[in-house]
């Protein structure tokens, strides 16, 4: 490629990066220390391909915590561990409209919307069993890696601060547990689901997760497969309708992908198929999306006509 310059797909990240690089809405999440202090001028770009290749601008090697990105991926550890059926009769697949740390369980069934708010994503993480010898939390850590193609590691501190500041995620679980879709002691659920959101990761690792989506479970560089495709399939379409948070409306008019975001700062999108898109950028609009993430993949998806509703 080097001979011929860089590709019209770089080029579109250059340009992207370069136009959004200057903007300073939002601020970095509050909610612990650790994200708090990120560097709120830190903003990289990647798109991996479904057939291995990456593209990248910007900070895309800066190690930040995956946060709410894992739940997608636990989720779909749950579903392999327990099989949709049980899965389902524990979470539900609605779009809430809620803010991510809502109580939000249904009123007769008791289960949470769906599994990209917290009560969800807590009983997901607890639906993930110990398996031959491996704990839950190491079983989803692995995961991660396996999609991301690099050993992923928790962060303690990070880790630690979760679970100091955790209170209303432990209320969570609490309440899960007093109506039966948690059907034990939550609290090593809980510790578990503080350790998965910080799992350290950076935008190339995010975006090589997305690429194995995209890829129908495939790790696009090892070929392994990490996930079934009918696993995958209920992933994206939850990603779909319930991915960003109480903004998932205005996030599919604008970009017209599944996608993912994180309090962290990382945003995944991806195109079944073909492609994920990971951005970082810690400030946070009032939502808990990325600001420069959210535009950067909006004018992503026009420049590369990726919008699910496009025109022939
Ligand atoms: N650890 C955070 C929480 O559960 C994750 C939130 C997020 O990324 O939305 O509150």
């Amino acid at each position: 490629r080097e001979a011929f310059g860089p590709s019209p797909v770089d080029l579109a990240l250059l340009a992207i990066h370069q136009d959004l690089k200057g903007i300073t809405d939002g601020e970095p999440s509050p909610s612990i220390p650790a994200l708090a202090n990120a560097d709120p001028d830190h903003f990289g770009i990647v798109i991996a391909t479904a057939d291995g290749h990456v593209y990248e601008t910007g900070d895309t090697r800066v190690p930040f915590s995956i946060q709410s990105i894992s739940k997608a991926f636990t989720y779909g550890l749950a579903l392999e561990d327990r099989g949709f059926e049980y899965v389902d009769s524990k979470i539900d697949v609605e779009p809430s409209g809620d803010a991510f740390n809502e109580i939000s369980l249904d009123p007769v069934t008791h289960r949470p919307a769906n599994p990209m708010i917290n009560a969800g994503a807590i009983t997901s993480t607890w639906m993930v069993a110990d398996k031959d010898g491996t704990p839950r939390r190491e079983r989803i850590r692995r995961l991660y890696s396996a999609c991301a193609d690099r050993e992923l590691s928790i962060d303690d501190d990070v880790q630690r601060q979760e679970s100091a500041e955790g209170h209303r995620n432990r209320a969570l679980g609490w309440m899960l547990r007093s109506v039966d879709i948690i059907e034990e002691e939550p609290t090593q659920a809980l510790e578990d689901y503080f350790a998965q959101c910080s799992v350290m990761l950076d935008a190339r690792d995010l975006a090589r997760m997305g690429a194995t989506l995209a890829a129908g479970g495939l790790n696009p560089r090892t070929g392994e497969r990490v996930l079934e495709p009918a696993t995958v399939q209920r992933m994206l379409s939850v990603m779909n309708s319930c991915g960003m948070y109480d903004d998932a409306g205005e996030w599919f008019v604008r970009v017209g992908l599944p996608g993912k975001s994180g309090v962290g700062g990382g945003i995944i999108a991806v195109v079944p198929g073909q492609l994920a898109v990971a951005t970082f950028s810690p400030p946070l609009d009032q939502h808990g999306n990325s600001v420069r993430g959210v535009a950067a993949c909006e004018r992503l998806s026009q420049a590369l006509d990726l919008h699910f509703a496009r025109g022939p």
